[in-house]
């Protein structure tokens, strides 16, 4: 479950402005953040994720206030309840499939892949659709094909909250249809509560919820 409340964040420089008087995502809620660009979807990701605190108000993130920890205990926060996925995948790029997936595992001191682990982990680069392709570096993947490996990563822990900014961008319209129903399909399975930020309006349908960001947003401030 997600709740923030009562938030006012702006950024040390510049004019933007985010008002979010109240945002609630139920547990297994599959929501989708629209908006132009600019207009603060990643600001809002962002929030829910703790890598940016607001100035004023809370955010509540699978029972924990995230809002209220101190960096180290967010950051904590993140990589153990939280499945990130950002448009610029972050992958490795002198690491294989394998590594790429299993990489929160060394991330983490607190965590130590056992063979079971890693059988998951390779489970899962196949029902991506990268089956085959567990050894190969990133390098000589598709662009569509590094999309499921960041996504095979943030499922790979089975977060209670898993975010996505963008996840389909820069893929064909058919990879983004694939992925996107893949996406969905993993998390209503598991109960995940899933944000996605998605330019492409097509995928809406397949959400319990659309938000618009452009509500939230200061006007004349
Ligand atoms: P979106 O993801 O909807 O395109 P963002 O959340 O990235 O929008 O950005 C919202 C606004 O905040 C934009 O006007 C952007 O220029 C501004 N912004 C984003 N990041 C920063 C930053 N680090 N410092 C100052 N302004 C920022
Ligand atoms: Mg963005």
């Amino acid at each position: 479950m997600i709740a923030l409340e009562s938030i006012e964040f702006r950024y040390p420089v510049g004019a933007f402005r985010l008002v979010v008087p109240e945002l609630r995502v139920e547990r297994g809620e599959t929501l989708a953040v629209v908006g132009a660009s600019g207009s603060g979807k990643s600001t809002l990701l962002s929030l829910i994720a703790g890598i940016l605190v607001p100035g004023v108000g809370t955010a509540t993130v699978d029972g924990e206030e995230v809002s209220a920890l101190a960096e180290p205990a967010r950051r904590d926060f993140r990589l153990h309840r939280l499945g990130l996925v950002f448009q610029e995948f972050e992958l490795l790029d002198h690491l294989d499939v394998r590594d790429n997936v299993l990489l929160p595992y060394r991330m983490s001191p607190r965590l130590q892949a056992s063979v079971e682990d890693e059988q998951r982990a390779e489970r899962l680069v196949e029902e991506v659709g990268l089956g085959g392709k567990w050894r190969r570096n990133v390098r000589r993947l598709s662009q569509g094909e590094r999309q499921r490996v960041a996504l095979a990563r943030g499922l790979l822990l089975d977060p209670p909250v898993l975010l996505c900014d963008e996840p389909t961008g820069n893929l064909d319209p058919s990879t983004t249809d694939e992925v996107l129903a893949l996406l969905l399909e993993r998390v209503k399975e598991r109960g995940t509560t899933l944000v996605v930020v998605t330019h492409d309006h097509g995928l809406l349908p397949g959400f319990d919820r659309v938000l618009d960001v452009a509500e939230f947003q200061e006007v004349g401030a």
